[in-house]
């Protein structure tokens, strides 16, 4: 997934600040959302982030794919920090699979989870993570029943050190939840 730089004339000129911002505080975090950088502090620290990737890739180990032979894990965190693993899910009958995603936020919320903070993904045709892999839409959908999606951050990476974030709202602008039924 390319990122979003083009598409905002100011961030030229800011990049640079927010970037010794991001290097200064191990608990600022920086998001790309809707053309825009967002500096904020979360529980999710850069060594959370750095351990919901090893724990994303621990779960891509147990992926059933073996039609697609494109493995994915994902590590979905609580706001009580709690980890979650999911792998995909594939099944003779196609329409059945189930992405790593949604099998993490299944497990979470069976358990009684409600309120989410990130969730890393990581995946790769035949285990070899080369690029980053983003949720599909459904998955986004998904997510977006559970989080705040200004808020809620997607954590794609290529290995501990080789990652980007984003907000939610920046991979699933404009979003339908619960509140729009109100
Ligand atoms: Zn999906």
């Amino acid at each position: 997934m390319s990122n979003i730089d083009g598409y905002n004339s100011n961030m030229d000129r800011d990049e640079q600040k927010r970037a010794e911002q991001y290097e200064s505080s191990e608990n600022s975090l920086i998001l790309q959302n809707a053309g825009e950088l967002i500096s904020r502090t979360e529980i999710v620290t850069r060594s959370v982030i750095r351990n919901l990737i090893r724990e994303a890739f621990k779960a891509m180990e147990k992926a059933y794919a073996p039609y697609s032979n494109f493995y994915v894990g994902a590590a979905l965190l609580t706001v009580d920090e709690r980890i979650y693993r999911g792998c995909n899910i594939e099944n003779a009958s196609y329409g059945m699979t189930s992405c790593a995603e949604q099998t993490a936020l299944l497990k979470a919320v069976s358990e009684g989870e409600r309120e989410f903070a990130a969730i890393a993904i990581v995946g790769g045709k035949n285990k070899i993570v080369s690029d980053f892999c983003p949720p599909c839409g459904i998955c986004r959908q998904a997510l977006r029943e559970f989080t705040a999606p200004e808020s809620f951050i997607v954590i794609l990476a290529r290995s501990e050190e080789d990652y980007t974030l984003y907000s939610l709202d920046a991979l699933l602008p404009l979003s339908f939840g619960p509140d729009s039924l109100n």
